[in-house]
């Protein structure tokens, strides 16, 4: 078994995508953005299982179960048809976000950086070898806390889909092996407290637990 984490020891970063399932834009009453809306999130807000999500003194923070696309080769500039040639693997991915503070930042067009890059703002799975999941637009995903469900969704409701992605984002920003692009969460999403355990998956392939502490 290879190193099963490579990619959150060497990933240089995690590139997130705002509202990226049809469903959401529809509860959100959003139309479709023209292009998709990207954002940056600091690999020191990784961790791995049996790490705890930690909420930042004072902030509210919400769960996102994602599906994480791992990058294998150095990409840029590539086109849609040549995208998923890029792709290494794959994870479950919580995208925590700081919902106060992504408030503050539409009220007042300020950065999301607070919002999405905190520590511990991103727990990962497992790498999952790209064979595994022969069809990235049909994979389920489903989070649960405290045992109770709370979110699941299926990838073929991305607005945006994974080629979409990576070519968009590999015309400005050259992707390289073992960052990651975080997809985008299927409704549902709520607030996670001191204590609550987090539980994550993508059916029948991973899943991984974290538990939520308060600063
Ligand atoms: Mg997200």
């Amino acid at each position: 078994m290879t190193n099963l984490n490579l990619f959150v020891e060497n990933g240089k970063k995690i590139i997130g995508v705002a509202a990226n399932y049809k469903s959401l834009l529809k509860i959100l009453d959003k139309p479709m953005p023209k292009v998709p809306e990207i954002f940056i999130k600091p690999t020191t807000s990784y961790i791995t299982e049996k790490e705890n999500i930690v909420i930042p003194k004072g902030f509210s923070v919400n769960e996102e179960v994602e599906l994480g696309v791992i990058i294998g080769k150095i990409a840029k500039k590539v086109s849609e048809k040549e995208a998923l040639d890029y792709v290494g693997g794959y994870c479950v991915a919580l995208d925590m976000t700081a919902t106060c503070k992504m408030k503050e930042a539409r009220s007042t067009g300020g950065s999301w950086t607070l919002g999405k890059g905190f520590d511990t703002a991103t727990p990962v799975g497992s790498f999952i070898k790209k064979s595994d999941i022969p069809d990235p637009h049909k994979v389920t995903l489903w989070c649960s806390v405290n045992g109770k469900h709370r979110q699941d969704g299926c990838t073929d409701d991305l607005a945006f889909s994974i080629p979409v992605l990576i070519s968009f984002i590999s015309q400005y920003i050259t992707l390289e092996p073992n960052d990651l692009i975080l997809t985008g969460s299927p409704p549902d999403m709520g607030p996670v407290q001191q204590g609550d355990i987090v539980r994550c998956g993508i059916k029948d392939i991973s899943e991984v637990e974290f538990k939520v502490e308060a600063e």
